[in-house]
């Protein structure tokens, strides 16, 4: 099954944390969820993205938020 890495974008570290596909491409992604950068202490979020606008941003198999 295919993973998505989280990254940083400020850093591009990489946060261990990932994303597994659900297959519906208008489901929401970490929608909620805050993600606080262990490195640059930034919090990120992700609001209102669709795993298929998600996924298009996705770089080999790395996001970076
Ligand atoms: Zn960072």
């Amino acid at each position: 099954m295919r993973k998505i890495n989280i990254h940083c974008r400020k850093d591009r570290k990489g946060l261990r944390m990932t994303y597994t596909p659900t297959g519906d491409s208008k489901s929401l992604v970490l929608q909620g969820v805050t993600i606080a950068c262990p490195y640059c202490k930034e919090a990120r979020s992700l609001h209102n993205m669709t795993e298929e606008e998600f996924l298009g941003k996705v770089v080999g198999d790395k996001f970076f938020i």
